[in-house]
This record gives C-alpha cells, structure tokens and sequence, in this order.
C-alpha cells in the first residue's frame, strides 16, 4: 500500500475538527447564588461560537471561566487539548500557579462591552504595549505590527491618536487590534457593541466579519442577531446557568424549539 502522500495536511484536517474549547457540566456560584449550574458547550477551530441569553444568566461568568479569570466549582474546561487550571501529570492533577494563569491568559483574547484602553497611550501604543512587555518582542517590531493590525480594524490613519480622541466605534477596534496582537488562538466577546451608539455598532461589527472570514476562532456574547445570522456557525441560548438550545443559527432563529429560545428571540429580534 503506497503512503498517503499529504501527511502534514491531512493531520492538520484531522485536527481542526477536534474542539478547541470543550466545556463540561461547569458550574459556578458565587456565595449561595449558582450562576452557572453545569454548561456544556464546545468549539472547534475556526468557528463563530454565538451565545445569546437574558441579562443575568451567566454568559459573563462562563467567558471569565474560559478565560480563567474564574475558576469553575465543579465540571471541566479543556482548550487547545489542555485543562484550564490543572495539569495532568502521573495521572495525577496538579493545580495551576499564577505562573502558569498568566501564560494561559496571553493565548486567549478578550473584548469587553467597556473597551479598556490605556488613556495615556495612543492607539498605536495601545496595540504594541503587550507583545513588549509580556513577549519581549522589540518595540519597532511590535509597533510595525500594531500599525498593520490598525490597518486590518480601518485605523491606519489614527495610530497617533489618544482614546479621548476617539469614537467609541473606533476604540473598541483599537481594542480589538490590542487583543490580536497578542497572536491568541481563541477570541472570547463580551458584548462588544453594547456599549455604542447605534450608528458606530456596525463599524465593530464588520471587523469581527472579516476576523470570522479569516478563520479567527471566536466566542460572541451579543443580541447582534444579524450578525448571529451571518456569520455564526452555532448559536447557543442559555438562561439560568444552563444552555437551554443550542443548534444552527438560521434554524434556531426561525424556528427556535424551547419555548423560553422563543420568548427571548421575540424579544430580541
Ligand atoms: P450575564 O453576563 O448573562 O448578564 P453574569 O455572568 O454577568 O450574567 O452574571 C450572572 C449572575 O452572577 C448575576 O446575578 C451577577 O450579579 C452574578 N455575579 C457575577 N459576577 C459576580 C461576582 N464576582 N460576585 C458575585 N456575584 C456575581
Ligand atoms: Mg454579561
């Protein structure tokens, strides 16, 4: 039998359709209030992850876990074929240190509704401030970087530029340019445009399109359903600290199952 000839591609095939972020029965409470009651959800490489759910039900709380800025109570979180929190060793686990959070945050991108920039840098700053300090990248390397990123978000032109100068639109691309920088595997969005004025939503939202037609790895918090629509490859209700439907975006949205997917999305769109 001769060899099959594409080895590389065929395992990098292979691995693409293994889940980058696998989700198991994760539960979390603060105090006596159980925010998350066992979430399942997975991702694989390359997909656009959309999670819509009532204000309170725990979609900040299952990004932060992602991310592990929580640590989960109970259930199991694997990105990129790792615990999140844990390393197995002689079929022992062994917590994770600070060391060990730190590293595994710098692989992981977040955008937040409120974009985070530092004030007294400017945008090009804003960009390059990360790979210098936490990659030891050089500054001349990071800052031709950060001014391509500029570029890709539709910045190019306002490197110069303090967040005070900005529109709200335009910082919170700055700030996507930021989280890129950092070369994550995974982008989590809380919310990106819930804090915008309408007219500046769609400007965000067109760069995570063009991050979804690059193949970006995204989790999307958002009520962006036309978004959901067109671009997500899954579309995850939850409600109560569970996901309660989860399934294509178009299907779900014209035909949602669950009668709390159909109150909501009455809602909503
Ligand atoms: P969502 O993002 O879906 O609106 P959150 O995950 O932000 O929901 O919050 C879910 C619940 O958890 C809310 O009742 C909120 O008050 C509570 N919560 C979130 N973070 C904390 C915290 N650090 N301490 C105490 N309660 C929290
Ligand atoms: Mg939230």
């Amino acid at each position: 039998m001769t060899k099959p000839q594409r080895d590389g591609i065929d395992a990098a095939a292979a691995a693409s359709t293994e889940p980058i972020i696998i989700a198991e029965q994760v539960c979390k409470s603060f105090g006596s209030t159980q925010v998350l009651a066992g979430i399942d959800f997975d991702v694989t490489a390359g997909e656009v992850a959309v999670v819509i759910g009532p204000s309170g039900s725990g979609k900040s709380t299952f990004l932060r876990c992602l991310n592990a800025l929580e640590t989960v109570d109970s259930g199991r979180i694997r990105v990129s074929g790792s615990d999140v929190g844990y390393t197995l060793r002689d079929g022992k686990f062994y917590e994770w240190g600070s060391t060990e959070y730190a590293q595994f945050r710098l692989g992981i991108g977040m955008v937040f509704q409120r974009f985070n920039l530092f004030n007294n840098m400017n945008a090009l700053e804003n960009v390059a401030c990360g790979p210098v300090k936490v990659k030891g990248v050089s500054k001349k390397e990071a800052k031709e970087r950060a001014q391509e990123l500029l570029e890709m978000v539709g910045l190019g032109s306002h490197g110069h530029k303090y967040p005070n100068q900005l529109s709200g639109g335009q910082q919170q691309r700055v700030a996507i340019a930021r989280s890129l920088a950092m070369d994550p595997s995974v982008m989590l969005f809380d919310e990106p445009t819930s804090g915008l004025d309408p007219e500046l939503v769609d400007e965000v939202l067109e760069v995570m399109k063009s991050l979804a037609r690059v193949g970006m790895t995204m989790v999307v918090v958002t009520h962006e359903i036309g978004f959901a629509r067109e671009v997500g490859t899954s579309l995850t209700f939850v409600d109560g600290g569970v996901v309660v439907e989860k399934g294509d975006p178009r299907t779900l949205i014209a035909n949602p199952q669950n009668s709390r997917t159909q109150q909501f999305l009455s809602k909503v769109l």
